[in-house]
This record gives structure tokens, C-alpha cells and sequence, in this order.
């Protein structure tokens, strides 16, 4: 790829955060958009996520990010082109403590004032929608059927490709080194293959942002945390047709459409969390908890196949939540981090983004996503997450 040492606009990180960043730049009409990503597309936490998605939240903002993450998921193919391996098969929110399942029914609450509709099921319909399920245990359940899946590396080159068409130039194997900044404004970056120069850079660099703020000594509130996951051989489709997912279980299961299902559990459970973002690795503590969670509540699985493990990072921020916006000390330069879904946020994310750079507004109020709330002493709250 041509070295260009002028752009538009700078994106650090191709995965989906980045990648539908750069697309919904050129998409709004911005000619000149250069994505920088060390490694390739989807090769961060994107190509190595759980690949669901929900509106299943607890906040009005994340409610409203996942109603229009699903409308994303369901035309993402007719938008770029490509089958992204859609799979609406619902999200199962299983409760454990009459807390959790108490956050369940105002969430749901919340969820229908909003048009989602989601709703509170009783232990006979959570095993009508998941037969096979051992919840004896569990106190209660929230659903909505049109959360579901998606191919994370399908998703995150859909976006490439259509960016592509539209302009984008990709410079891979090309890492981000330093800002340039002068007077206060963002003047572009250094490469370690050359500079380019650049009004506006995005920093979508995941649970590496964090990186991209200290070369400018800006404070990026990010960290990374290792994550396991794994997937098993393909078994018969109905061992588990819905997403299963519990906060005090601390797990997630799902069927993928080809009969492999795909589990993992947070990393307390198996090993102290790991923060640096380039130690990735797996462990036994992982795999055995894992297979300890899918016996229990999956007792069909018993026998079935481990074919592979793997991790990822997730992109940490204080609350969990997103930190998206334009930085207060140097104009032009961005953050776009999700807080951990961004594979589902991506697409809604760079969307906004772009239309706040492009227009000066989104067409959603995410003010509250600004990371300026923890230096104001406050956190966004949402007990809807992992
Ligand atoms: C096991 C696991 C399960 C998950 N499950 C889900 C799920 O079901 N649903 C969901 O929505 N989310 C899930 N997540 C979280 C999700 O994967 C991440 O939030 C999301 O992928 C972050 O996207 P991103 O584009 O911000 O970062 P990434 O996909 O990590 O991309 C960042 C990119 O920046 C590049 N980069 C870094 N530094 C530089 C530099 N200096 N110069 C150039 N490039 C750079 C990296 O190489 C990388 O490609 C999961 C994560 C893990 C680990």
C-alpha cells in the first residue's frame, strides 16, 4: 500500500471499533481516511470475542446502543455487502441472588418503556427455550429474542471491505509510535513506517489505548484484562439454542450455528487478572472451571469435545463503560473505547463518532460516555454488565 503523509483523519486499530469508525467517516463524506493498525484487521480483542450482542441493559444510553446495535446486526449485510453470520437465537439472563434477579425486572422494566421487549420468564419456559438447561438453582430470567450473534471477523472485514470501496486506505503491520501535537491541537502521527499528517486521529486501539494517550500525555482511562474463552467440537443444534449468560454465575454459553458451542467465565475464576495487553496465553484453571460451568448447566454436554482455547483482551475502562469523545486538552484528537462490548457497540459507536467529527453532533446524546464524568468524581451506572 502507497504511503500517503497527508489525511483527513487518522484511525489507530482495525478492529471493529476503528474499522466502522473509518467506514462511517467515508460513508458521511470524508475523502482522505487512513486506518493504522500494527497487526490486521480483527487480529485484537474483536477477532477473539464471545461475538454476541443484546439490548438487554440497564441504563436508558445502553438500552438505546443496543436497540440500535441489533437494527446494525440485522442490515449489516445489505450496508457492506457481506454475510456477517447473523444469528438471532436470544439472550437467557439466568439470576442466581434475588439481587441479581432484581436488577432483571427494573432492567426489563426499563427495556420495555423504551420498545425493547424483553421479559421476565419462569423456570418452565427457560427450559422450554433451552431444553436440556439445569437452572434448579437459578431464581429467575429475563429474554429477548432478537439479541444474538454475529461472526466477529466477518463483521469486523465487512466493514474493511465497504471502507475500502468508499476510499479507506489500510495501512497494516504499521504501528501507531507517536503524536504530533502542537498548540494544542492534534497534528497527526508517527508511524513506524513514516508520518502522516492529520487534523483529526481516532484512538481505537482497544485495551491498547491507553498506549496511544501516553504518547500525547493524556491519561486514556483503559486497561486490558485478559479473557479466556473456548469452543468445543459441533454437537446436535439444540444443546443450547439461546445465549446463556449469568453475572453472579459468571459465565456465557452459546451454540454457534455450525453446532460448536463457544463458553467462557471471567478471569477471577482461573487466574489474577492479567493487564498487559501482549500476554495472551491459556490456562488449565480456565479450562477446568469452564468444563465445571458447562457440566452444570448443560449436563448434555458432558463428553462433548474441547477443540480450542484461546484469549483475548478486554478493554477495561473504571465503570465498565464506554469512553467515547473528543479530548478537552488537545483539539482533533479522539477516543473511541467501548468498555468491553465493542464488538457489538462497533458499529453504532464509529457511527456517532464520525458524525460528531464530521457535523459537530451524533444523532444520540453520548455526552454521558465522556471520560471527563471520572475526573467529576461520577461513574455511569449499569449493573447489566459482565
Ligand atoms: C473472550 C472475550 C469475549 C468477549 N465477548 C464479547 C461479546 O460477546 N460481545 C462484545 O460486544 N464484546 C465482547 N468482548 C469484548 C470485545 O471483544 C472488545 O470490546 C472489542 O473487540 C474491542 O474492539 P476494539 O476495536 O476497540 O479493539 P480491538 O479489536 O482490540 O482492536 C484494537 C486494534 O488496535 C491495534 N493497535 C493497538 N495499538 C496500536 C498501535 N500503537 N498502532 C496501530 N494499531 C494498534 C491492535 O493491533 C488491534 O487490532 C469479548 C472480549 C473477549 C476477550
Amino acid at each position: 500500500m502507497e504511503w500517503q503523509k497527508t489525511a483527513d483523519a487518522v484511525v489507530i486499530g482495525g478492529g471493529m471499533m476503528g474499522t466502522c469508525t473509518a467506514y462511517h467517516l467515508a460513508k458521511l463524506g470524508m475523502k482522505n481516511v487512513v486506518l493504522v493498525e500494527k497487526k490486521t484487521v480483527a487480529s485484537g480483542a474483536t477477532g477473539r470475542c464471545g461475538a454476541a450482542f443484546r439490548a438487554q441493559w440497564g441504563s436508558r444510553l445502553n438500552i438505546e446502543m443496543g436497540k440500535r446495535c441489533i437494527d446494525k446486526f440485522e442490515h449489516m449485510q445489505e450496508e457492506t455487502g457481506m454475510d456477517i453470520g447473523l444469528y438471532q437465537n436470544g439472550y437467557l439472563m439466568i439470576g442466581y441472588t434475588e439481587k441479581e434477579v432484581e436488577i432483571f425486572r427494573e432492567s426489563v422494566a426499563l427495556q420495555n418503556s423504551m420498545g425493547v421487549p424483553s421479559r421476565m420468564i419462569d423456570h418452565d419456559e427457560a427450559r422450554a427455550i433451552c431444553p436440556g438447561i439445569n437452572v434448579d438453582d437459578a431464581l429467575g430470567f429475563s429474554y429477548y429474542e432478537r439479541d444474538g450473534q454475529a461472526d466477529p471477523f466477518l463483521c469486523n472485514i465487512a466493514h474493511q471491505e465497504a471502507a475500502k470501496r468508499l476510499g479507506v486506505k489500510f495501512q497494516k503491520f504499521t504501528e501507531v509510535t507517536g503524536l504530533k501535537v502542537a498548540g494544542g491541537r492534534i497534528k497527526g502521527v508517527v508511524t513506524s513506517r513514516g508520518e502522516i499528517d492529520a487534523p483529526v486521529v481516532v484512538s481505537a486501539a482497544g485495551a491498547w489505548n491507553r498506549h496511544i494517550g501516553d504518547m500525547a500525555g493524556i491519561d486514556f482511562p483503559v486497561v486490558g484484562e485478559r479473557h479466556e474463552a473456548l469452543i468445543t467440537e459441533a454437537v446436535d443444534f439444540d444443546v443450547c439454542p439461546t445465549m446463556l449468560m449469568s453475572f453472579v454465575g459468571d459465565y456465557y454459553i452459546q451454540q454457534r450455528p455450525n453446532g460448536t458451542i463457544i463458553a467462557g467465565c471471567g478471569p477471577n475464576a482461573y487466574t489474577k487478572a492479567d493487564h498487559d495487553p501482549e500476554v495472551m496465553g491459556n490456562s488449565w484453571g480456565f479450562l477446568e472451571r469452564t468444563a465445571q460451568v458447562l457440566l452444570k448447566v448443560l449436563p448434555r454436554t458432558r463428553n462433548i469435545g474441547i477443540t480450542h482455547q484461546w484469549s483475548g483482551m478486554y478493554d477495561l475502562t473504571p465503570d465498565l463503560q464506554p469512553c467515547i469523545g473528543e479530548t478537552d486538552e488537545i483539539k482533533g484528537l479522539w477516543l473511541n473505547v467501548s468498555g468491553c462490548r465493542g464488538f457489538m457497540f462497533g458499529a453504532v459507536a464509529g457511527e456517532l463518532v464520525a458524525q460528531m467529527i464530521i457535523r459537530g453532533s451524533s444523532d444520540l446524546d453520548i455526552s454521558d460516555f465522556h471520560w471527563r464524568r471520572y475526573a467529576q468524581g461520577k461513574k455511569f451506572k449499569d449493573l447489566m454488565v459482565v
